[in-house]
């Protein structure tokens, strides 16, 4: 399984911020909405890690 369901989705929130998280489908990443969060979770094995030491942060302009 690669994909999240839109109802799992409903219940997960950004550790970092409690945004909204939105799915990554090619990067295969849970990213997070906070304007200023912008945090990118990993799946690993079907399973999102939020945890913000796993995260990765967005690329700095
Ligand atoms: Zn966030």
């Amino acid at each position: 399984m690669s994909e999240l369901s839109h109802e799992v989705l409903e219940f997960l929130v950004c550790p970092a911020c409690h945004a909204k998280l939105t799915w990554a489908y090619e990067a295969a990443e849970l990213v997070c909405t906070g304007a200023d969060c912008g945090l990118a979770y990993p799946m690993r094995g079907g399973i999102p890690i939020l945890l913000i030491d796993e995260a990765r942060r967005p690329e700095t302009k």
